[in-house]
């Protein structure tokens, strides 16, 4: 075994998986994971433990998974990550745990994710019970939102003895990770429902269908239903748009929206009746994983798909591995381009879009270098459809509602980074309506924290 590489893992035909929604990655086998597995150093000072937010034991649980002990392995994650079969799959590995693997000095770091995914799909498929539950405290926790960030807050406080119920708006729990991320890349009927199952078995209760602020505030949850802390895991659902002329055209869509109705309302299977429009050419503007997303689903029900983004390939914020699939599957990528306006037809719908080409400036206060327009460039891209993806903010909703609690500029909650007290006393907040669009492995980090602080001060 050359230690330096990685453990290959088996993927779906590019040319066959353009045409599915099934999943890309396949996994490892047992064998595949032992001996990838068998690659970890297990360092005294593991490095990989320091970047991941929810603090995995990681040379732990894969020195489990190398002496072929999976059921273990899951015990040990499941000790920090209530969601690792997602985590396995949609963390952006190679900028955390992964990134700082001492292997991947000289060569391919240890396939972390992988390995997480194949203990937490093993587990799965052997009905391993990972349902451990403290004595019961007789104390009553609100969770507001089912996303990554609620389930995690819910599932630790679970465990504390805690008698905690979420609150979600939708019909289904799991917030992005059932509305926003496609089917082919984190399967909801096998992979999140169960992971969810197995909050609800820790005792959390989630009542759907109810929208906090509107059927229920929290002033009411704390001081009519007898609820002693809140913990705020909304999300950050509402769309930005780049306010140019023609976006309100037939035809532009925000990348939620044509996600949700594709993954949540199943538009992409022919016994559902969901309305969803693709025409031929569709042009996704963005450059994150949503964009990533909404293009490659795009690309699945049959059209040409162009990503449009202002500034050039190594800027792009989307993770290298949904890059790398989108390409292979056939997306075009247009870099440093810009649109500038939406053309319609006659009937209001689009018919091209006005774009610039772009280059690359000086740094911006991101440190990244500035896209500035090059003179003279303007030209029509011939696209029927136009997708939106260029980030999300926090709904007000909650924060309109709710007496005492302090927003930022950015509608986000204000709250404190290691316990995610908020302005208003026993109520938390984290996750992306804390820091804005962000990541599924930053809002488990923030729900686990704040669940700690809940405990600590519901102890006194
Ligand atoms: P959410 O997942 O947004 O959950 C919030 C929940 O709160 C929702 O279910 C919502 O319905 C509910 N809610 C909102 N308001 C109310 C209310 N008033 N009352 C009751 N319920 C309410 N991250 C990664 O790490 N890797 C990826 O590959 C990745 N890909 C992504 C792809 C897409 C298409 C999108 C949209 C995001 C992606 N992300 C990815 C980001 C990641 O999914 C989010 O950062 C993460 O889900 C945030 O978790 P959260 O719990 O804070 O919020
Ligand atoms: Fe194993 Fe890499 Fe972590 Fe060291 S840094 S323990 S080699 S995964």
């Amino acid at each position: 075994m050359d230690r330096m590489k990685r453990t290959p893992i088996k993927e779906q035909d590019p040319k066959v998986r353009a045409n599915n929604f099934e999943e890309v990655c396949l996994g490892y086998s047992l064998e595949e994971a032992v001996l990838e597995a068998s690659r970890c150093l297990n360092c005294k000072n593991p490095r990989c433990v320091g970047d991941c937010p929810v603090s995995i034991n990681i040379p732990e649980f894969i020195e489990q998974v190398k002496s072929g002990n999976i059921e273990e392995a899951a015990k040990i994650i499941a000790k920090s990550s209530a969601l690792p079969a997602v985590c396995g799959r949609v963390c952006p590995q190679e900028s955390q745990c992964e990134g700082k693997c001492v292997l991947g000095i000289k060569g391919e770091a240890v396939a972390i994710g992988k390995l997480e995914r194949f203990v937490a799909d093993w587990s799965r498929e052997n009905k391993v019970d990972l349902s451990e539950v403290e004595e019961n405290k007789n104390k009553k926790v609100a969770v507001i939102g089912s996303g990554p960030a609620g389930l995690t807050c819910a599932g630790d406080l679970a465990k504390k003895g805690y008698n905690v119920t979420i609150f979600e708006a939708l019909h289904e729990p799991g917030g992005v990770l059932v509305y926003g991320i496609p089917e082919f890349r984190l399967p909801k009927d096998t992979v999140v429902k169960h992971e969810i199952e197995n909050v609800k078995k820790l005792g959390v209760k989630i009542e759907t269908n109810v929208i906090v602020g509107r059927t229920v505030t929290i002033d009411e949850l704390m001081e009519e239903e007898g609820f002693e802390a809140v913990f705020i895991g909304s999300g950050a659902g509402l769309p930005n748009f780049m306010g140019i002329p023609g976006e309100n055209a037939n035809g532009v869509a925000s990348a939620n929206e044509f996600l949700t109705r594709n993954n949540l309302m199943k538009a992409f299977k022919e016994e559902y009746s969901t309305p969803i429009r693709v025409g031929q050419k569709v042009a996704v503007v963005g450059g994150g994983n949503v964009a990533m997303d909404a293009a490659r689903t795009a690309l699945r029900l049959g059209a040409e798909v162009h990503i449009v983004y202002r500034r050039s390939e190594s800027e792009l914020p989307a993770r290298v591995e949904e890059v790398h699939h989108a390409k292979e599957e056939g997306v075009i990528f247009d870099l440093l381009t810009n649109p500038t306006e939406i053309l319609t037809d006659e009937k209001g719908w689009v018919s091209g879009m006005k774009c610039v080409r772009m280059e690359l400036g000086e740094p911006d206060a991101s440190g990244r270098r500035k896209p500035v327009e090059v003179p003279n460039s303007e030209f029509i891209m011939d696209v029927d459809t136009v997708i939106m993806s260029l980030g999300t903010s926090p709904n007000p909703l909650i924060s309109s509602t709710t007496k005492g609690l302090d927003i930022n500029k950015r509608k986000c909650i204000i709250a404190e980074e290691e316990t995610g007290l908020t302005s208003r006393e026993r109520v938390y907040a984290g996750g992306d309506a804390v820091t804005g669009a962000a990541t599924v492995i930053l809002a488990m980090g923030a729900g686990k924290k704040a669940a700690k602080a809940i405990d600590e001060f519901l102890s006194k």
